[in-house]
């Protein structure tokens, strides 16, 4: 048992191919999840600093741009973005002798990306905590009961031995996934393990204050009157039922300058209702209609998001994606969801 974190989730043995893999490797590229947010960057950023701490060139390249919202976290200003800087992208993707994907399990949620790892022979390794991982890969670490793929990350450098090279800047980023994925330790963190890497986390001089400052209290005056504006004008409740829904237009986003990231955290808020149980947000993007899905107790929100939106992630937070008009988006989930609403309860016998 490694001394450094006496309850972690691997044994030394069960982190040996990562170890391996690390090892070995050079020159890696590190990538996560389209419109990453504080888990899928704060595992690549982190992961990228312990590597370059142990001598190696590491890079991260994300799909899409990642928000801006991130921007304090370090290493930020090093992310190389596919869609807007593909040559670059493509150059470290050929010349990787490692590529790991981090805080997805499905190539569907890297957009172009996907297709250029699938047409290189480079190993790869996924760290992810989603449920059934369809993309393959040669290491391949899938915990879907973690709270974050951060927790996952910090636990397998642990019992990898690799204690030495996860440095403030490290541990900061990994303690931001985890606090971005449980809502700041309110959701998705029962097991008492978590709390146990938190402290260790803290220990390692992860400056607390700093970082809750920075993912809860980071918001634009614009981004507040969006979310005043949701709230006030477009938040509605499905006939009698518990369900919540919120859609914003293109031209209600175009008049609150919208960019990516600006929405972030709206979907929770229906929640804080008393007797909300499921809430749905629906934005229209240039590329197809989002839906990001959010519920309270055992209400499988990504069984619903994968059997109507081609979508998933977990029990209680979980998207997809709609192509046409919104309006019809907005008329699918408000069927849909009071048929699957009631047949769950019966289900359930609730
Ligand atoms: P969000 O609503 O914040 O975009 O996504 C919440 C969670 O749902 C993400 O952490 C991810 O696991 C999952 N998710 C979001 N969009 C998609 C999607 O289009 N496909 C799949 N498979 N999962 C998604
Ligand atoms: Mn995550």
């Amino acid at each position: 048992m490694n001394p450094d974190c006496p309850n972690m989730a691997f044994s030394d043995e069960m982190a040996t191919p990562f170890a391996e893999a690390v090892n070995k490797c050079h020159k890696v590229v590190l990538t996560c999840h389209v419109n990453a947010d504080g888990d899928a960057l704060g595992s690549t950023l982190g992961l990228r600093k312990v590597l370059i701490n142990m001598g190696k060139d590491a890079t991260v390249v994300t799909p899409d741009l990642a928000p801006t919202s991130y921007a304090w976290m370090m290493g930020f200003k090093s992310l190389v973005c596919y869609e807007r800087q593909q040559e670059e992208a493509d150059k470290l993707l050929d010349e990787a002798d490692l590529i790991v994907m981090m805080d997805y399990n499905d190539l569907g949620r890297v957009k172009t990306l996907g297709e250029k790892i699938m047409s290189l022979s480079t190993p790869r390794m996924l760290i992810d905590h989603h449920l059934d991982p369809v993309v393959q890969a040669d290491v391949m670490i899938s915990r879907p009961h973690a709270s974050a793929t951060c927790q996952v990350l910090f636990n397998l450098l642990l019992a990898a031995g690799f204690s030495q090279f996860i440095d403030e800047e490290a541990v900061t980023n990994m303690y931001a996934g985890v606090i971005t994925d449980t809502g700041g330790l309110s959701y998705n963190s029962s097991d008492p393990d978590i709390y146990i890497l938190v402290a260790e986390m803290l220990r390692r001089g992860v400056d607390k204050a700093y970082v809750h400052e920075k993912i809860f209290n980071n918001k634009s005056v614009k981004q507040v009157k969006l979310q005043g504006f949701a709230l006030g004008r477009k938040f509605h409740r499905v006939e009698k039922y518990p369900l919540a829904l919120i859609s914003l237009s293109k031209e209600e986003l175009e008049r609150f300058n919208y960019t990516t990231g600006d929405t972030e955290g709206l979907v929770n808020i229906p929640l804080q209702v008393r007797d909300i149980k499921v809430s749905c947000l629906i934005l229209e993007r240039p590329d197809c209609v989002k839906m990001s899905f959010r519920s309270k107790g055992d209400f499988p929100v990504n069984e619903y998001a994968a059997k109507y939106f081609g979508g998933g992630g977990h029990l209680n937070a979980a998207g997809g994606a709609f192509h046409g008009p919104i309006d019809d988006a907005v008329d699918l989930y408000q069927k849909t969801i009071v048929d699957f609403y009631v047949r769950w309860m019966k289900r359930t016998a609730k």
